[in-house]
């Protein structure tokens, strides 16, 4: 019997007694007992009836037991459907209708307003808690600590990962058994993983990031994780000197900065530093080597295809980009208007070929089809070039070029100025409606702490280092911009609130 991603990331624990999970209260779960609990939610689900090729939708707080449900379904060979804890119940409507789950687990807080959506899509319906507690475990509370693992094929369908939405309705995207699995193996030797190393994992475990880049890969290593409800900056100092290795977005980062607790000494030990899912800005890049000593490790990836790139473990880690194409991914940068390659050095769409794309869309053939050639290409939606060395930058996305009175302006561009002025902690440039150009440049501009920008100043800024038609008609003053929980600016927020300015 053969269940590739069971048996490498999971089976091959079956009788150790070595600390998987490290829980914040003190406690550890050891990878036999991980085992043990995942076996017996894989029975529960066999015995709700749920056979392979099913989905399971679950909505969960990260926890152990939620771990284990990713475990369990690859056992008994359904389809996990992990979704972002912040939706509420239209939403979670849609993906559970969307994907035809025949489970939805969800917190028993929200068990009345979610048993009404499952009921409506002819799903069943058992509750999960933050705790553990929850009808799904007293079902498992009497169910065997084995679990005849389903046999699955390399490419059957392991997982369906919906986008996080910033660009436009969430996409489920059906990643086969070995694009997680390719994705693991290739990461864990990138990135040197070993069975000593102790992952510090803040993350939210309904994402490709905490999900399958840190899981998978400690997981596939035989290491360990430091396993947190969430980024505590508290709790996070107190545990960094437990740690080897941390995985986080750009904003768990700047957080870190913000503490002068935070020290040389505190990350003396850490192995290493890898920072995704957003850009990180050169300016944290920098600041945290002269804090730490440690370059952070940025690599770029997504929901359709895990990990695309990386900088390097050895070698120069190289800040604003995202090194290289990993091993077995190939990457090439196109015109968007005619598809072809351009040339080293010019900015153009990222696609991206290799073991660790996805199969498609679930239930949306058109949008796959314009988005997977047929070469086996996949079309990112994000806009890059490649320098001289081959370091892979990534200039923004697609869908948030700017083309004013045809002229093509990348926002990042804009940003990368207006973040360097006197008194600015970040910007963010977008395009709105404008009569004349179609679209103009609008900059928002968000003051660093006790401080306020001068516009003035920074206008006469942007006439000396940018060509006219790049101008922001209008800089506008935020707090704080609008960010989703993985730390992604949702510019569509920023279009909505600024896009009548000039109309
Ligand atoms: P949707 O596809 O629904 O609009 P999304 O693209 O934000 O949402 P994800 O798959 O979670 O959903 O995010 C992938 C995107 O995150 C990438 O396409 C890229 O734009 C961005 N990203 C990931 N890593 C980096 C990075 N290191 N630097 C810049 N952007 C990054
Ligand atoms: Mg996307």
């Amino acid at each position: 019997m053969a269940n590739p991603l069971y048996d490498t990331l999971f089976g091959r624990h079956a009788g150790r007694d070595t600390v998987f999970l490290h829980l914040p209260n003190g406690g550890s779960l050891t990878h036999e007992n991980f085992l043990k609990l995942s076996a017996r939610i894989a029975s529960v689900l066999t015995d709700l009836g749920l056979v392979p090729g099913d989905r399971l939708a679950a909505q969960i707080e990260k926890s152990p037991e939620a771990l284990a449900v990713y475990a369990a379904c690859v056992r008994a060979g359904v389809v996990f459907l992990p979704l972002n804890t912040g939706y509420m119940g239209e939403e979670i409507r849609y993906f559970v209708e969307n994907s035809g789950a025949k489970l939805l687990i969800c917190d028993a807080s929200k068990a009345t307003a979610l048993g009404t959506v499952a009921q409506g899509c002819g799903a069943q319906m058992e509750t999960l808690n933050a705790d553990g507690t929850g009808s799904l475990m007293d079902r498992a509370a009497g169910q065997p600590d084995s679990f005849a693992t389903v046999e699955r094929d390399a490419e059957d369908l392991a997982a369906f990962l919906y986008t996080s939405g910033t660009t436009g309705r969430s996409k489920g995207a059906m990643l086969t058994q070995s694009n997680l699995l390719s994705n693991a193996q290739t990461l864990a030797d990138y990135w040197r993983f070993t069975a000593d190393d102790v992952l510090l994992h803040a993350l939210p475990i309904f994402h490709t990031h905490g999900l399958f880049v840190a899981t998978n890969i400690s997981l596939i290593a035989g290491g360990s994780m430091i396993f947190l409800p969430k980024f505590d900056l508290d709790q996070m100092i107190a545990l960094l000197p437990r740690a080897t290795a941390m995985m986080g977005v750009p904003t768990f980062y700047t957080r870190l900065l913000s503490d002068p607790r935070f020290d040389r000494d505190l990350a003396q030990h850490m192995r290493l530093f890898i920072s995704g899912s957003a850009p990180l800005l050169s300016e944290t890049h920098v600041q945290f080597e002269g804090r730490t000593g440690h370059r952070i490790l940025e690599r770029y990836g997504m929901t359709e295809t895990n990990m695309n790139t990386s900088n390097p473990y050895e070698g120069e880690r190289r800040a604003g980009t995202v090194g290289f194409p990993l091993p077995g991914v190939e990457l090439r940068i196109t015109d968007p208007a005619t598809g072809m390659t351009l040339t080293q050095g010019e900015i153009g769409q990222i696609e991206v070929r290799g073991p660790n794309v996805f199969k498609g869309y679930w239930q949306m053939p058109e949008k796959t089809a314009e988005e997977l050639r047929a070469d086996g290409f996949f079309i990112t939606g994000d806009l890059g070039q490649i320098d001289a060395d081959g370091y892979v930058s990534i200039v923004g996305r697609n869908k948030d070029l700017i083309i004013s009175g045809g002229y093509n302006i990348y926002p990042k561009e804009i940003e990368m100025l207006l973040d360097d002025q006197p008194g600015v902690l970040e910007s963010a440039v977008i395009g709105v409606p404008h009569p004349d150009f179609g679209e103009t440049v609008v900059g928002v501009l968000v003051p660093s702490p006790g401080s306020e920008p001068d516009l003035d100043a920074i206008t006469a800024q942007i006439m000396e280092s940018l060509a006219r038609f790049k101008h922001p008609r209008k800089l506008v003053i935020l707090h704080e911009l609008p960010r989703n929980t993985m730390g992604k600016v949702q510019k569509k927020e920023l279009r909505d609130r600024f896009g009548a300015l000039f109309t």
